[in-house]
């Protein structure tokens, strides 16, 4: 029997013996099929690369996961040309057939999920939640735009009419093409969800994965393509950012893009250069530096399993990982001391192992940043637990590191200030609320935020106050992550989105569309 858990973000433990048993064969599947070489995917059919690069398992960096093809600026071209023919047709084809193609896309993503997440495990080293809760995100994603779809019906609504000749109807329109481009920390539900909603709005893709995950982007696209998409409808390049994203951001057939990625990348490389000629639609959700500030009132117990969840798990590497805590100097002591412990308590090892929370850092990049954190805190701060790598048996090819947490830095010190994407976390004391609201947005970030307290009236002031796009009130399940689509819509403020408009929310599918407001004279 197949197991009922659905497992989301805010799972805080998933003892079913059946749905480890399932992941156990999955994994054993896929170890099987390692070493898979991949195509790049353009209009009908695909195209060998005349170079691939290896995709590695960073639990263990000599296993090799796939060999994929690397994309050039003339993939990119043909692809846009594809995407390009295909838009009329799929432009024209009523929602409901398009919104069909995509049910059955997410119904293929659920009956895969496993097998999916054990791909994600070997290729990112997320534990078996996280990459079983990415999973099932992505494909409540695809729903979720669908059920917005029919909710808003097509976004064609009747107006008002100033004589009684005239009909007059507004209706949102595709754009055109579209691309996406997606990072390596959610590479499933952050390249598929943008994907789905440019679809079912009309638009025709073409998608890039993080050359750090490109296996994940390529089982996206198959299952999407075989779902029953028309050729060129959704096109997928592998390869390098410098090349194929820039080449895609480049070129001057695309009618929008949606980034999710760094602010360097983001804002400077995308939102600045994307505009020629005329303006054209640029989402761009980037990075955090989000805040959870712990009051003397709060429940001790849940604010440090809400932080210890948000601030290491998946090693930091969340756009939405808390990084910084102002805790109420009464309780700063106690609040430490707990967390250093639960910290020190969190199993480290092989993510494809039942129980395992904390798997390797998932890019040998993100393991240089963490070695120049850690020594940056050392210098500045005190490091209080971690702050080296891990070792042990299994972890020796392996980016495994130790979950660290640092006191003392200064308030504007570059540690406080830019997003670190790995397991470190720094905490200062506050002397009361108002101390911890000024820091907490001083920030150019507005990703997300948490606030642990007992008293209505800091609840009321921090909602009111607090810049940040997603927040959360005493919540154990992450103090300042575990969004999921059409629970919290997610996205930033100030330097963390462009849109001001949420990904898995009620506004989404407007951010892919063009009103035309259309009068017709009997
Ligand atoms: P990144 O900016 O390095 O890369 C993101 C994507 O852009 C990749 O596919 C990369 O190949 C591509 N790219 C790189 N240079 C490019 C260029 N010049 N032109 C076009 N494309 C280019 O980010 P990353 O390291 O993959 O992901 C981590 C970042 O993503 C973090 O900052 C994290 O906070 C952010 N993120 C944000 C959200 C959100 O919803 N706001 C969600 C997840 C991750």
């Amino acid at each position: 029997m197949a197991s009922e858990t659905k497992v989301t973000y805010a799972t805080l433990s998933a003892d079913d013996a059946e749905m480890h048993r399932e992941f156990d064969g999955a994994i054993a599947m896929v170890r099987r099929e390692l070493g898979r070489t991949t195509p790049l995917y353009i209009g009908a059919g695909t195209r060998t690369a005349a170079t691939t690069t290896t995709s590695t398992n960073p639990a263990d960096t000599r296993v090799v996961v796939a060999n994929v093809a690397a994309g050039t600026v003339e993939d990119v071209n043909d692809a846009v040309a594809a995407a390009r023919q295909a838009f009329p047709a799929w432009r024209a084809k009523p929602w409901t057939e398009r919104a069909a193609i995509l049910g059955k896309a997410a119904a293929e993503v659920r009956r895969r999920r496993y097998e999916l997440s054990a791909w994600l495990i070997f290729e990112m080293g997320k534990n078996r939640l996280e990459a079983l809760g990415e999973v099932e995100e992505l494909a409540d994603l695809i729903d979720y735009y669908v059920d917005q779809m029919r909710d808003n019906d097509g976004y064609l609504r009747p107006m008002a009419s100033l004589g009684p000749q005239d009909t007059n109807t507004s209706v949102l329109r595709p754009f055109g093409v579209w691309g996406v481009i997606a990072p390596w920390n959610f590479p499933y539900a952050l390249l598929g969800a943008p994907i789905a909603a440019a679809l079912i709005t009309g638009n025709t893709v073409v998608a890039k994965p993080s050359s750090d995950t490109p296996l994940s982007g390529v089982l996206t696209a198959e299952i999407f393509r075989n779902a029953g998409l028309p050729p060129g409808v959704l096109n997928l390049l592998t390869g390098s950012g410098r090349v194929v994203g820039k080449a895609l951001v480049e070129h001057p057939e695309l009618d929008g893009i949606t980034f999710t990625g760094s602010y360097e990348v983001g804002f400077r490389d995308l939102y600045q250069a994307f505009a020629v000629r005329y303006p054209k639609p640029c989402i761009v959700e980037m990075g955090g530096k989000n805040p959870a500030i712990v009051m003397d009132s709060a429940d001790l117990e849940r604010a440090v399993t809400g932080v210890f969840r948000s601030a290491f798990g998946m090693n930091g590497h969340k756009c939405s990982a808390c990084s910084r805590v102002y805790v109420h100097r009464a309780v700063a002591d106690e609040f430490l001391e707990r967390l250093i412990k639960r910290t020190e308590e969190a199993r480290i090892g092989d993510p494809l192992e039942r129980g395992v929370f904390l798997g390797p850092l998932a890019t040998a990049s993100s393991l240089a940043d963490y070695e120049k954190y850690v020594a940056l805190a050392r210098a500045s701060g005190v490091i209080r637990t971690g702050g080296q790598r891990a070792a042990g048996a299994g972890l020796d090819h392996g980016h495994f590191v130790k979950p660290t947490i640092v006191t003392g830095l200064p308030h504007d010190h570059e540690l406080m200030r830019q997003e670190l994407f790995v397991p470190i976390l720094a905490i200062q004391p506050v002397g009361d609320f108002e101390e911890a609201m000024v820091r907490a947005n001083d920030t150019d970030f507005g990703l997300t935020a948490g606030i642990f307290t007992g008293k209505k009236a800091e609840i009321d002031g921090f909602l009111e106050r607090i810049e940040a796009g997603v927040v959360y009130v005493n919540r154990a399940a992450g103090a300042t992550t575990g969004a999921w689509p059409g629970v919290q819509p997610f996205g930033g403020w100030k330097a963390s989105g462009s849109s001001g408009k949420n990904i898995g929310g009620l506004y989404t599918l407007p951010t892919y569309l063009r009103e035309q407001s259309r009068t017709v004279v009997a």
